[in-house]
């Protein structure tokens, strides 16, 4: 069984700073009140709840209230490190709607960040103009902030996106989607095995006031994952996503009425495993996930066995995990490379092979990050995994 813990620095190309893992006192942010002030009135809340509110919370949550990405922000992304990334997912998306027969079609995107990679892809269907013509955009995104990016991005394109709060809004017919570092961003569940039987993992608070850690209520069989077996040591912890099955079933269901393609693209593992793979990250630096609630980006490992699993169970066909290397290689990152470095400047050339080999070297994002994609049946095997 993997053991999963320990640091991800390949998460970011290798550039984030030396773990920062030490207990710091919690910084007083506006969500450590109210997350203080509800453990206090209702006791301790689950690590799903604390990452829910970490993330997501309206008002003092780290995606509704700012920008996160890219140099002067937290975290640095695979579109922000190189044009080509998105580049090659557009050929992918290409490819795969060459494959559906040419339909009028969906292009859709969950959590677009900057909008950076649907601008690259879209420079690729403009190639395509029978492709440009027959879509729609639709970009799935709750931050305002973020939409705004998104909208100024995307104002030189001719394609007219529509943003859209959750994938049931997404308009109907055949579907198109990408996703990268969205998984990665939906809270986990943590069960903690404690007097031998598993609980909930909560947060609480010390006797000093400081957010802490803690075993809570033992958890309903159904709630344990195939993956945690009883025989498992005090102190072992395994991870789900709940948000994933709502999700993927939206994907089915679409996929009974029309083609549907998604390609899902995160750090994480091929196999299911046991470990605590909830990081934060501030300022390109890992940091303690508890020490400034709604300032930190918090994430947890994507567990592709787990994704994977539930769409065949929900009749989805189901391509990969392939390491990222591979296939942005298979898709031909080195050739258009080439093309870029032709007129490309010196310090051009350094900053084109540099975001290459960030992206695909194995020891930087080349293997922790992978491509899972999924398919209604009845389609070929989508690119790299099939012929191109
Ligand atoms: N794909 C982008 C950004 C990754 S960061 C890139 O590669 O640069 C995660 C993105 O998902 C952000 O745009 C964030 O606002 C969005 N997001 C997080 N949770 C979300 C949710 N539940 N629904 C829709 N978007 C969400």
């Amino acid at each position: 069984m993997a053991d999963l813990a320990g640091e991800t620095e390949a998460r970011f190309g290798g550039v984030v700073m030396g773990a920062q893992r030490e207990h710091r006192s919690a910084e007083p942010t506006p969500l450590a009140a109210t997350l203080k002030q509800r453990i206090a009135l209702e006791g301790p809340i689950s690590v799903h709840d604390y990452m829910q509110a970490c993330l997501a919370d309206a008002h003092a949550g780290y995606y509704p209230t700012r920008q996160p990405i890219g140099k002067d922000g937290d975290f640095v992304t695979a579109p922000e490190i190189s044009q080509v990334f998105g580049e090659l997912l557009g050929v992918w998306a290409a490819a795969v709607w060459q494959a559906m027969g040419e339909p009028a079609v969906v292009v859709a995107e969950l959590g677009p960040g900057r909008g950076t990679a649907m601008a690259d892809a879209l420079r690729v269907f403009e190639k395509v103009p029978r492709l440009l013509d027959s879509m729609t955009i639709a970009l799935v995104e709750t931050s305002p902030v973020l939409r705004d990016t998104q909208r100024a991005m995307l104002a030189p394109s001719p394609a007219k996106p529509h943003w859209c709060e959750s994938i049931d809004a997404v308009p109907q017919g055949p579907l198109i989607l990408i996703a990268n570092e969205f998984i990665d961003a939906l809270p986990v569940r943590q069960l903690v095995r404690a007097d031998g039987v598993w609980r909930e993992r909560c947060v609480t608070l010390s006797h000093t006031g400081e957010f802490s850690f803690c075993a809570g209520a033992p958890v309903e069989a159904e709630a344990v994952p195939r993956w945690g077996s009883n025989d498992m040591p005090e102190g072992a912890i395994v991870e789900t996503r709940p948000a994933i099955s709502p999700l993927l079933a939206q994907l089915a269901e679409r996929a009974k009425r029309a083609p549907v393609a998604a390609l899902f693209v995160d750090y994480g593992h091929a196999e299911s495993g046991v470990g605590d793979t909830l990081q934060a990250v501030r300022r390109h630096r890992f940091a303690d996930p508890l020490t400034a609630p709604g300032e930190a980006d918090l994430t947890a490992h994507v567990d592709f066995a787990a994704l994977g699993a539930t769409a065949r169970e929900l009749g989805l066909a189901v391509y990969g995990p392939m390491p990222q290397g591979e296939f942005l290689l298979k898709l031909g990152l080195e050739t258009r490379c080439e093309r870029l470095l032709q007129n490309a400047s010196p310090p051009q050339k350094a900053a084109i092979l540099s975001g290459a080999a960030r992206l695909a070297d194995p020891r930087q994002m080349g293997v922790l990050f992978k491509m899972l994609a999924l398919q209604s049946s009845g389609l070929a095997p989508p690119p790299p995994f099939g012929d191109i």
